[in-house]
């Protein structure tokens, strides 16, 4: 006989511990291993975390427990599914994350062996289901959601299926009122993602480049951070010592901010190391999924390249871990277990003994600061492949008025005049523009009423393709309408610009120019991403209009000028972090400028021309950054010179929501008095997420260890109480 410790996920957070069950048959071999059970009449699969031997009957179990325990229903498993590395990973995450333990395992298995609600029929898919609009359908009786999924599928044609799988809801009530329709296709394997962007040539190191190298072999530490300006050469040293690590006979793990962004990324990978490499993107289907993680725990791949959640790869005998743009946002989870890679990445590091190894031409402070105090290992790369200049930048100061005239408000003249230029010489040209769209409000010139999003009171945007408001918070949609609802006026102006208008604008002023767009409403659908980019890449177009996307890492060798359109929008956002992505943003959209024999050139349309974010960023000058930012965040003190936590209270209602959030913060204030800083922001609109209201309290600290009790009891005392959800972001970086 056995007692049989199993988790299971529940959403009462203070249910966060195993349950225990029994196996008569003694038929689970090891912890590890999924089980069915029944858990209050309802059939779950549950996660067996320890197994114990019992002698007694059943009898003498069952009359000596305080509660009724039942037999597991079956056993999934016969192996482990995660390895002693890994679930060392999720208890040394679950003291830093503050998360339960089920969460964190969920985080780290593929969906098909998630313990939830596993399946093993799924078959192998050799047909992909598409999407299309039906026959004669019309857009009667649709709600503004279903609207917009039906005019975005009637502007693609046809959309896969598991490409909408984030609108799925949507996507299934559009087939049953008989809008879509579904039809199947065979895929063809070789086509999409296999087809490589570029082979890579070996090169020969440079000096700098073989001084990177020695230096990263012959220490000892366990977590370096390469810095190196664009087109440095780090891709070429994290290739060089992946290959290294391999004929030793590790395995690599190289982690990317966001696959389909970086296809040439992964085509070096894949041509440099052939048959060898693992792909993990969100693209693959649940089958796919789970295919390359058992051929990853099986050793048939010794390099995966992935996403964030790649950092959990059920890699054997791992050597090197690679996180390429480390300072990247979406390293950070923002759901529980609200984990960073980057710190997971080096929580793995020391567990398995494998270097990790963090690039970046604008590493995030945290980082850089670390590596200044020798926490982590510093490695520079200080000048360009074949010391190529600089890109050429000019700021245009978008306040002074002669710098714009009648033919254009959204272009300057100097930008008009290079992209003359270019387009004249036959090069490429990036713009970009940090907001989606066509314009980002509409207003009644009548009376001033403007479109605000009813959840969130900030201003819909106007997307003309398909005709529709929407709100980039919360995603709300609604109907455009022509008349005022205040005052009935049809005299409605729209005002402000995003991707849309912008291309709209280039196509007025350059009417023989081939565009390309890529932004969050090209993506919705992920092979887009792919495709523009390959398109851009094989000179199919001159410009390449987008935001922030059409920024990162991406090697596009005959771009020649890179315009900024408004430099200032990352500036207005409130986070403590603002100053810091505006300088990235422009650092990487400047870097893109002049990547091989052309000197680049670039443009920086701002109304902040002396800011130092934009006129560091402009010059590619990260020291200078980091010393004035870094004063900023002492002032304020903020990260890294405190750490900082937040903690999301979410109720349906909303002066609920307020006051418990108030009293949270007035005790955690009392409790731990001098040794943190705890502050809520009382005069924001609190946020609306999925029918809640959201309050964020945010606690500053030097210690972890000082705070870490009052948290812990925090979270299991609110969350007894069903009305209220209480989540704890540790490190969190959107506040
Ligand atoms: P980064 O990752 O820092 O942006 P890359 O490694 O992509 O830089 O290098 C930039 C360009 O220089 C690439 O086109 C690459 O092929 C080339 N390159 C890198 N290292 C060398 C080298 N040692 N010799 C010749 N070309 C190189
Ligand atoms: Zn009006
Ligand atoms: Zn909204």
């Amino acid at each position: 006989m056995q007692i049989i410790y199993v988790l299971v996920e529940l959403t009462a957070r203070a249910l966060d511990r195993p349950f225990s069950y029994l196996d008569e048959n003694d038929e689970v071999k090891c912890p590890g291993v999924r089980v069915k059970i029944t858990f209050n009449n309802r059939h779950l699969v549950g996660y067996v975390v320890d197994v114990k031997k019992d002698d007694r009957t059943k009898e003498e179990i069952l009359s000596s427990s305080p509660f009724l325990m039942t037999n597991i229903d079956e056993v999934i498993d016969d192996t482990p599914l995660l390895d002693e590395d890994l679930l060392a990973l999720a208890n040394m995450m679950k003291d830093y994350y503050l998360s339960p333990l089920i969460s964190i395992y969920q985080a780290m298995l593929p969906p098909s062996l998630k313990p939830t609600r596993s399946s093993f029929n799924a078959p192998k898919i050799r047909y992909d289901s598409y999407v299309r609009i039906s026959k004669d359908s019309d857009e009667t009786f649709l709600s503004v959601k279903q609207l917009e999924m039906y005019r975005f599928v009637k502007n693609e044609k046809e959309v896969a299926k598991k490409d909408l799988k984030n609108h799925i809801t949507v996507v299934k009530s559009l087939i049953k009122l008989g809008k879509l329709e579904l039809f199947k296709r065979e895929v063809y394997r070789t086509s999409g993602d296999d087809t490589l962007f570029e082979e890579r040539k070996k090169v020969v190191l440079n000096d700098e480049q073989k001084n990177v190298c020695e230096d990263f072999l012959r220490s000892e530490d366990d977590v370096y951070l390469l810095h190196g300006v664009t087109g440095s050469g780090k891709t070429e040293i994290y290739l060089h010592l992946a290959s290294l690590y391999l004929k030793e006979g590790k395995s690599v793990l190289f982690l990317v901010p966001e696959i389909s962004l970086t296809p040439l990324m992964v085509s070096y990978f894949k041509s440099r190391f052939k048959g060898q490499v693992a792909i993990l993107h969100s693209n693959l289907t649940n089958a796919e999924k789970y295919d390359e993680y058992r051929k990853i725990s099986r050793g048939d791949a010794r390099v995966v390249v992935g996403a964030r959640s790649a950092i959990f790869a059920p890699l054997t005998n791992l050597g090197l871990i690679i996180l390429d743009e480390e300072h990247v946002e979406s390293y950070k989870q923002d759901n529980t277990p609200y984990y960073h890679a980057r710190e997971v990445a080096i929580m793995r590091g020391k567990i398995s003994q494998a270097k990790v190894l963090l690039g970046s031409a604008t590493p995030s402070l945290e980082s850089y600061a670390r590596a200044l105090k020798g926490t982590y290992h510093l490695l520079k790369l200080t000048k360009r492949i074949h010391s190529l200049p600089l890109p050429k930048v000019e700021i245009v100061d978008s306040s002074d008025a002669y710098v714009y005239d009648k033919n254009s408000i959204i272009f300057s003249i100097p930008l008009r005049e290079e992209m003359k230029k270019a387009l004249a010489r036959k090069e490429q040209i990036i713009l970009l523009l940090n907001r989606r769209g066509f314009a980002t409000r509409l207003e009644c010139r009548r009376c001033g009423h403007i479109f605000l999003c009813p959840e969130c009171h900030v201003p819909l945007v106007y997307h003309r393709r398909d005709e529709l408001l929407k709100c980039h918070r919360c995603g709300h949609v609604e109907q455009k309408v022509e008349h005022c609802p205040e005052c009935g006026s049809n005299r409605l102006s729209i005002l402000g610009f995003g991707t849309e208008k912008l291309e709209e604008e280039v196509h007025r002023l350059f009417p023989l120019a081939r565009t390309l767009r890529l932004d969050k409403d090209i993506a919705l659908k992920r092979a887009n991403v792919r495709r523009v980019l390959k398109q851009f890449f094989d000179g199919e177009a001159d410009i390449l209009i987008g935001t922030q996307m059409v920024a990162k890492g991406h090697d596009f060798a005959n771009v020649s000028l890179v315009g900024v359109v408004n430099a200032d929008i990352g500036l207005a956002f409130s986070s403590f972090r603002s100053a810091e992505t505006s300088f990235e943003l422009i650092t990487q959209a400047v870097g893109r400028a002049g990547r091989k024999e052309k000197i680049g050139h670039a443009i920086i349309q701002t109304y902040n021309p002396s800011h130092y974010a934009i006129t560091c960023g402009a010059k590619q000058d990260y020291e200078s950054f980091f010393v004035k930012e870094m004063k900023v965040r002492k002032n304020m003190n903020n990260p890294p010179y405190y750490y900082l936590s937040a903690i999301y209270v979410e109720t349906d209602d909303e002066d609920d929501c307020f006051n418990s959030a108030l009293s949270i913060m007035e005790n955690l204030g009392d409790e731990l008095g001098n040794n943190a800083i705890v502050m809520m922001d009382d005069s924001k609109d609190l946020v609306r997420l999925n029918n809640k209201f959201r309050a964020t309290i945010i606690l500053k600290y030097k210690k972890f260890e000082v705070v870490k009790p009052s948290l812990l009891n925090l979270i299991v005392e609110m969350n007894k109480n069903r009305k209220i959800h209480v989540d704890v972001d540790v490190d969190a970086l959107n506040v």
